[in-house]
């Protein structure tokens, strides 16, 4: 199969334009090119840097990883959202270390048995560490697709998605096949983003959107839903050393294996609610201004409330799933985002 203008073109750009000063572009190892495709999901490349860094000191190889209690590797994530995807990492690392011998798999479908990893990222993660000819279609590769073939209809459906990885496969060369990959990526999140830059873009000549004039009626966007809005009540409650009680999340959900706030119905009797649930005597103190906080389906309306500890602390211990933590002296404990605004406000109210 003979590379086609598409990618000769492509190719061309990114042998002058490529992003190659990323710190996981520095590396052909399997696992940092599998955990920067996890982080880079859903997350920009900037936000993702540090975290990368940080996460590559503490787990430096996969059998790192699959030591490491979950708490951490959830302390590592805290901030980047979407914790399914650090559970299913480390869940992976250990697999691959019980079935694999700790050598991450090259052959495809074995990659995509492990948890979290789709056809797209398999592909990627194989065409980075080992140059095979894998075909990749992420986000910004359905993006690039739609608008050059000028594909009508959403890529969430069946029939789209399925055009797209046949066109994604046509183009895709036999040769350069690590720098092609990154090149159409790159294409897709430095030039051809939600509003493209087509005068900086390789393919323009031959892009049909460019030629309809319509760039943006492609790709065609989701059917909108509005987000519905849930509430919930969480509890600030402190002991006498300034302390504040947390809870582990069951381990699959909201936040599923992190530590936050002990939360009950908005219409709860609180004094009634913790002793029932949490054998402690409090009284309430006062209500915090609403904290709205936002995921892909819904938005969350969280009211804190701070109350104060009566009584001894009762049957809170680490191993029940709950502790008493120091907000100024955090320790290594996976936090939500929300939860670690509201102690950091906390700490500096006190
Ligand atoms: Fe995207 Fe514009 Fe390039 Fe077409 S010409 S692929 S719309 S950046």
């Amino acid at each position: 199969m003979n590379t086609d203008i598409f990618a000769r073109r492509l190719l061309a750009w990114y042998r002058r334009y490529g992003r190659t000063d990323l710190p996981w572009k520095r590396t052909r190892d399997p696992y940092s090119i599998w955990i920067s495709e996890i982080m880079l999901q859903q997350t920009q490349v900037n936000t993702v840097i540090p975290y990368f860094e940080r996460f590559m000191t503490r787990f430096p190889h996969v059998r790192a990883l699959a030591r490491a209690k979950l708490d951490e590797v959830l302390q590592h994530w805290s901030g980047l959202g979407y914790y399914a995807r650090a559970r299913n990492l480390h869940q992976a690392a250990r697999l691959i270390v019980a079935q694999h011998g700790g050598r991450f798999p090259r052959d495809l479908d074995a990659v995509r048995a492990l948890p979290g990893i789709g056809a797209s990222t398999a592909a990627a993660i194989l065409a980075f560490a080992f140059a095979r000819r894998q075909v990749i279609l992420d986000g910004n590769v359905k993006r690039v697709l739609a608008r050059y073939h000028a594909i009508a209809g959403w890529p969430g459906t069946r029939a789209v998605e399925q055009r797209l990885w046949a066109l994604a496969d046509r183009h895709t060369p036999r040769r350069q096949v690590r720098a092609y990959t990154q090149a159409i990526m790159d294409l897709g999140a430095t030039v051809c983003r939600r509003r493209p830059d087509c005068e900086r873009c390789p393919v323009r000549v031959g892009c049909r959107a460019f030629a309809e004039r319509n760039v943006l009626a492609y790709p065609q966007p989701a059917p909108r839903r509005a987000r519905p809005v849930r509430s919930t009540v969480m509890l600030i409650i402190r002991d006498r050393r300034g302390r504040v009680l947390l809870q582990r999340r069951p381990p699959t959900g909201l936040w599923g294996g992190l530590w936050g706030l002990p939360e009950c119905r908005i219409d709860a009797d609180i004094g009634d609610w913790c002793r029932q649930e949490l054998g402690l005597g409090v009284v309430r103190e006062a209500t915090w201004p609403v904290l709205r906080h936002g995921f892909s389906h819904f938005r969350l309306d969280i009211t804190p409330i701070s109350v104060r500890l009566v009584g001894t602390a009762g049957r809170v211990m680490e191993d029940r799933g709950t502790v008493w933590y120091n907000p100024q002296t955090p320790d290594a404990r996976g936090l939500a985002a929300p939860i670690k605004h509201l102690l950091q406000e906390l700490w500096k109210s006190t």
